[in-house]
């Protein structure tokens, strides 16, 4: 008997779980039938690369991390080994106390792990480095001793004082997820920071103890793809189509029918047994096909909301632009004060320096900016239109970053519904979610909704939802 497994999503989770399911690695010659359903006419989610001045650059995600292993392993597996390019800047700015300033030597994801490196960034000033000094010679003790989950924003500013929170924590975990720490979850998002917390001491000598320090000469934390991220979805689809798995495009699923032994899935008015379901899906839409079956399940998904994300990118004659661009780009902290008093709060939340980030899109006359906008407490972009939105950018990053002129082009692309929210107690959610999937028997889920939203971490989904089932 031909065994048959649906793949519901074409995103980069779905596409792992496809690749997983044909055999991984090595092609399986009693893999099951796959047949993977896409509700868009394209692959892939964010993950989207155009050409900008005959260079091939991404619009969602433009690169991943190499601690994890997974993406890179997908890339070896598909044959783009080749293609990694590692990043070629380090370092990154914040906008602190009126202008940019280099963030400092020693954090993790943003809190401190050392003293002075970030009293002498001057990004906190007198008073927020008080807090600093506080936690390293008096810490305070944690008043609620282990428990499962905390928020992140509140947790830190118990221990290192609320301008750490919002000049360095809030810009770099919460911009990961285009969200605010104030109810983000430790545990989901950075469990060593809920470990280094929950000991005795100060948190900056327990979480250098958790996190260990990046080795300089050790191999780089960040890579992309010479031909852009899109470059991955073309390969491993075409892999799984190579290996017999079917695809279809503009093919939402729009029910699921459970059968005496597997599952019916409905998708415009044509239906599909199989024998297995994956769900990589994001939370709404898995909830909606869940909902007849567990309506436990769907109401936890129900409670996973999305931030929206614009990206304004630009093409900049080099004269434009200031000769001293700091590292791989810069963070505008969610909190900062707007550019006049009473005035509108910024709306780029950060700028990579694409070019410098990476080294083969660069040119010596020009230079590529990348604005994002948007987070799950901003929605005005959502309401401007792409004109407004490039012109909008423009103007911050003049007065952020010293522009002149004017771009020889501009992009604008729109990541609606773009990143979940992971807040306090976020695992307990998935844990539900994952249960309910297994009690079903036969489905299994997978995506950015459950263990991170980074691309390892999500292809890690992918592939591990093909072995729960
Ligand atoms: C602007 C932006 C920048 C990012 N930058 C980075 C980065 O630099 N590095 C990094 O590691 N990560 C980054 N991320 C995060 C990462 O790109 C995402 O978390 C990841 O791509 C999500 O993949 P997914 O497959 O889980 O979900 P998705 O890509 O959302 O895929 C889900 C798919 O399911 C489809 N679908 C929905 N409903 C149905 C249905 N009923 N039937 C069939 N199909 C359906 C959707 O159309 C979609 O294609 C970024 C994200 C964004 C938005």
């Amino acid at each position: 008997m031909t065994r048959r497994v649906v793949v519901v999503g074409g995103g980069i989770s779905g596409l792992a779980a496809a690749w997983e399911l044909t055999g991984g690695a090595e092609p399986a010659p009693d893999a099951p039938a796959v047949v993977l359903l896409e509700a868009t006419a394209h692959l892939g989610g964010p993950l989207r690369t155009d050409e900008v001045g005959g260079r091939p650059v991404d619009m969602g995600p433009d690169g991943f991390l190499g601690r994890r292993p997974e993406a890179l392993d997908l890339c070896r597996e598909v044959g783009l080994g080749d293609e990694l390019v590692p990043v070629a800047a380090r370092g990154a700015s914040v906008w602190a106390r009126g202008r940019l300033r280099a963030l400092p030597e020693g954090h993790a994801l943003g809190v401190p792990t050392r003293f002075w490196p970030t009293a002498r960034s001057g990004i906190l000033g007198v008073r927020g480095t008080l807090g600093l000094a506080r936690d390293a010679l008096l810490p305070r003790p944690d008043l609620r001793g282990p428990i499962g989950d905390r928020a992140i924003g509140p947790l830190v500013a118990r221990k290192l004082g609320q301008r750490v929170v919002d000049l360095l924590v809030d810009p770099l975990v919460g911009g990961i997820h285009a969200g605010a720490v104030d109810d983000m979850s430790a545990a989901a998002t950075f469990p060593p920071l809920l470990a280094a917390a929950q000991r005795r001491g100060g948190l900056m000598r327990n979480l250098r103890a958790e996190v260990p320090a990046p080795d300089p000469d050790g191999p780089p934390l960040f890579w992309s793809l010479r031909s852009g991220m899109a470059s991955l979805v073309d390969a491993v689809a075409a892999g799984v189509r190579r290996r017999g798995a079917e695809i279809r495009l503009s093919a939402p699923a729009e029910r699921l029918e459970r059968k005496a032994e597997g599952w019916t899935v409905w998708s415009g008015g044509a239906s599909t047994d199989a024998d297995a379901v994956v769900l990589a899906t994001p939370a709404p839409p898995t909830a909606a096909l869940l909902r007849p079956h567990d309506d436990e399940a769907a109401a936890l998904l129900d409670g996973i909301d999305y931030a929206s994300v614009v990206v304004a990118t630009f093409r900049v004659p080099a004269d434009a632009v200031p000769a001293d661009l700091y590292g791989t780009g810069f963070l505008v902290p969610r909190r900062s004060p707007p550019r006049t008093p009473g005035g509108d709060p910024w709306a780029v939340t950060a700028c990579t320096f694409l070019d410098r980030k990476w080294q083969h899109l660069a040119r010596a006359d020009e230079v590529l900016l990348r604005a994002s906008l948007g987070r799950i407490d901003d929605t005005r972009p959502n309401g401007w239109s792409d004109a407004e939105i490039a012109a909008r950018a423009w103007e911050e990053l003049g007065a952020l970053m010293g522009l002149t002129g004017q771009p020889s082009e501009s992009t604008v692309v729109r990541h609606q519904a773009g990143l979940p929210q992971y807040r306090v107690h976020h695992l307990l959610r998935t844990a539900g979610v994952e249960a309910a999937a297994a009690r079903l028997g036969g489905l299994a889920v997978a995506g950015a909704a459950l263990h991170g939203v980074g691309i390892p971490a999500c292809i890690a989904t992918g592939r591990s939802s093909v072995r729960a089932l």
